[in-house]
């Protein structure tokens, strides 16, 4: 054998040996973060949810009722059932921590527009949620990567939109979209960014505080498989649970964000 084979022969064992020493590190704290993760999902009341108390949200299901949204590469997953799920989750979620919060709905019977008027959608879900005379609106989506790159694919991270013109009200949603990023990020390990958005209807045009979420790229391969799994789901409902319960705590009491 050649001292280059040797050599060879060396640096491949010691790159297995690191795998599998990383992988009896990290395997068990993932497995332990997903277990107190599924944990506190199954637990919402265990927040302090009595900052809820006389608020009405509006939580809304992009896309259901309309149209699919985009779709997952490898199980054609639609991501208007996936943003129902969370949606719906996220609504049994508030009302269980506290009787006393009013939930609305955008969508169910409400909209039921046909594919090609998507306008006519939006607009319809703007209005709803203005009469609701809201404290907060939640959008929920699932991102898509448009681009046709092969690598684009794999492209996966958390953003959460807001109406930004410098007005009180756009400091309050930058503040609910800062709340709510934080806890997707925390919760499905993904990294977060906040994004301005001054092209949405239901976020320009909303009397309250408003944010579209976007927790994940439903056309990562990967991350479609997840999504197709209900504890997944309950994740995302519960971090975004976890941010609103945040932003209303931060609301009511501004003197205690600088303290955290
Ligand atoms: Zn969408």
């Amino acid at each position: 054998m050649t001292a280059k084979a040797t050599l060879i022969g060396v640096l491949a064992s010691l790159v297995l040996l690191a795998r599998i020493g990383l992988g009896l590190y990290f395997l068990p704290r993932i497995m332990a973060l997903s277990w107190y993760r599924g944990w506190l999902a199954e637990n919402p009341a265990r927040l302090d949810a009595s900052v809820l108390t006389g608020k009405t949200i509006v939580i809304d299901a992009g896309h259901k009722g309309c149209h699919a949204g985009a779709l997952g590469p490898r199980l054609g997953l639609k991501e208007a059932d996936v943003n129902w799920e969370v949606a719906e989750t996220l609504r049994s979620m508030l009302r269980r921590a506290n009787p006393d919060v009013n939930v609305v709905a955008t969508v169910g019977d409400s909209i039921t527009r046909s594919e090609d008027d998507p306008d006519g959608d939006l607009n319809l879900r703007s209005q709803l949620a203005r009469r609701a005379g809201p404290d907060l609106v939640v959008s929920v989506h699932h991102d898509a990567a448009t681009k046709r790159e092969p690598w684009s694919l794999w492209v996966n991270l958390t953003t959460v939109f807001y109406h930004e013109n410098g007005s009180d009200l756009s400091r309050r949603s930058r503040l609910a979209a800062q709340c709510v990023r934080r806890r997707l990020g925390r919760y499905l390990l993904l990294p977060g960014f906040l994004i301005p958005r001054n092209d949405l209807g239901l976020l320009r045009d909303s009397h309250a505080p408003a944010i579209v979420t976007e927790a994940s790229f439903i056309t990562n391969p990967l991350q479609e498989r997840l999504l197709a799994q209900p504890d997944r789901l309950r994740i995302e409902a519960y971090a975004i649970y976890h941010g609103i319960l945040e932003y209303f705590a931060y609301q009511n009491h501004p003197a205690e964000r600088k303290t955290r």
